[in-house]
């Protein structure tokens, strides 16, 4: 007799709406033992597990899985452990719909096997358990390797690098390590404990974390190769770069970036205001300009922060969002107000220059453009006035070119990213590697951790050579 598929996933239990759109705890609660082994039971231990394909780092997820379902929840974390490192983390925000999940064989017929849930799970086990075991380091090979930035392409590639025996010194701009982890993606999404552990993780393996050291002021890569005496280099520094619409009055108070607007909040704590010291414009109307996971953010974030209305403004239709569907159902629960196919084209203020009001054109779509989507185009004479008190533009980040202007030699795309070796990570300068959003314009989480790895791979080769003079 056929066995008997449960249809849909087991569901992971969250803070009410009504309740959450008020604090800045985790939205998603996690599973239990009962509800991680039920799921896992969903798992049909295919033949060819597709959904391994469908994972950037490789992650063996059948044989996870199967170790959730017999409930030894120790080797399941081994074997997550042994192609990803920071699986409380990917487990909460990689896109899993379009990665693992997408290619889930169950996912034909049925809803797909619950990956992210499952990899959450076992990583949250481990670390409540607490008894963490540091693993295996390599001799010591006497190499030193600069890893600059420590979002998590620098994380990889540093922990990688660790363990098989070098020396590694992480230079981080900002005063906590972390980078996007720590102060873009918001705490309700991804508790700042976690990656603190990840982080405390690595310093227990003897990593070193120098803060408020910004590489191209403070010190640069020439420097760092022929003074300071690092064999090699990796540059992990994201794209943290803002795009704005360049618009009239987008230099009004009231008016931030995306990323300041969470950075305030995130890093800063600006929500505790007075307590911490960083204040943030709480806003009673706030417009959030984009439709991608950052704009998610930073209108859930203006809820928390006592908005009344969240205003979502896109210049698209909803299916051309490229936010996670998660995120926007999410947004729509919580009660932030969607306007599509609507674009600012003028910020107003008032004498103090306070942002009042914005000046809106209704858009309709087009034929589509380099990206496949249809163009949206303005519909002449519909302009219109929202009236706002604050505005977040997230329209998209590029890289800052802070080290390409410092490093003579390094080749930057016309884009401002820089030129790798795909498989390697190499830049144009000998001993010197790059990846993660650096090097791809913004992207995720574990695509920069990918990056991470094989640069690890190409930069421990390097210095196996270098040692041994070849
Ligand atoms: P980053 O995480 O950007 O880290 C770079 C670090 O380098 C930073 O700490 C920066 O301060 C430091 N740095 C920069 N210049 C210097 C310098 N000159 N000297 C020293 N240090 C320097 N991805 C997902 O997969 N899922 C999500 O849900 C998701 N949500 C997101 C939400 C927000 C608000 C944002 C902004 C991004 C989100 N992303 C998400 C994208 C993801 O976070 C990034 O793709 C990823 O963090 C890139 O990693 P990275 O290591 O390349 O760079
Ligand atoms: Fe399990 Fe889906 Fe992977 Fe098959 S494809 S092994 S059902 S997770």
């Amino acid at each position: 007799m056929a066995l008997k598929i449960r249809e849909k996933m087991v569901p992971m239990p969250e803070q009410n709406p009504e309740v959450r759109r008020y604090n800045f705890d985790e939205v998603p609660l996690g599973y239990t033992e009962e509800m991680a082994m039920e799921e896992a039971n969903r798992c049909l231990q295919c033949k060819k597990p597709t959904c391994i394909e469908g994972c950037p780092v490789g992650v063996n997820i059948k044989v996870f899985i199967k170790y959730i379902k017999e409930g030894d929840f120790e080797a399941a974390i081994r074997k997550i452990k042994e192609t990803n490192s920071l699986p409380a983390i990917t487990g909460r925000v990689c896109p899993q719909e379009t990665q693992c999940q997408g290619r889930c064989v169950l996912g034909k017929r049925f809803e797909p096997c619950a990956i992210g849930r499952l990899e959450r799970f076992v990583a949250d086990w481990e670390r409540e358990k607490g008894n963490l075991e540091i693993e295996e380091i390599k001799e010591k090979t006497g190499m030193c390797v600069a890893v600059i930035g420590s979002g998590p392409a620098g994380l990889t590639v540093a922990g990688d690098l660790i363990k098989l025996g070098h020396d590694v010194t992480i230079f981080e701009a900002l005063h906590k390590p972390g980078g996007v982890l720590i102060y873009g993606i918001p705490e309700f999404r991804l508790p700042k404990e976690i990656v603190e552990h990840e982080v405390n993780y690595l310093r227990r393996l003897g990593v070193e974390i120098r803060t408020d050291e910004v590489i191209g002021k403070t010190l640069t890569i020439e420097e760092m190769l022929k003074e300071e005496g690092y064999d090699a280099v990796f540059i992990g520094t994201g794209a943290g770069a803002p795009r704005f619409l360049n618009v009239p009055g987008e230099n009004l108070n009231g008016v931030y970036s995306a990323n300041e607007y969470l950075t305030r909040c995130n890093l800063m704590k600006a929500y505790q205001f007075p307590e911490s010291l960083t204040p943030i414009k709480t806003g009673k109307r706030v417009a959030i300009i984009g439709g991608g996971n950052v704009a998610m953010d930073a209108a859930r974030t203006a809820l928390r922060l006592g908005a009344q209305e969240s205003i979502i403004i896109y210049r698209r239709a909803r299916e051309q969002m490229p936010a996670r569907e998660e995120e926007i159902h999410h947004a729509e629960e919580e009660g932030v107000i969607f306007k599509y196919l609507t674009n600012p084209v003028k910020f107003i203020g008032n004498e103090r220059r306070e942002v009042v009001a914005m000046e809106c054109i209704e858009m309709e779509l087009g034929e589509p453009d380099e990206s496949g989507r249809r163009r949206p185009m303005p519909v002449e004479g519909s302009e219109f006035l929202v009236d706002v008190d604050t505005v977040v533009i997230a329209i998209g980040n590029y890289p800052n070119p802070l080290i390409p202007n410092t490093t003579p030699g390094l080749e930057v795309t016309r884009w401002g990213t820089i030129k790798v070796d795909e498989t390697t990570g190499a830049t144009s300068i000998k001993g010197v590697y790059a990846g993660g959003d650096v090097v791809t314009g913004a992207a995720t989480v574990i695509s920069a951790m990918g990056a991470g790895k094989r640069a690890a791979k190409a930069i421990h080769n390097y210095l196996i050579e270098k040692k041994e003079g070849i």
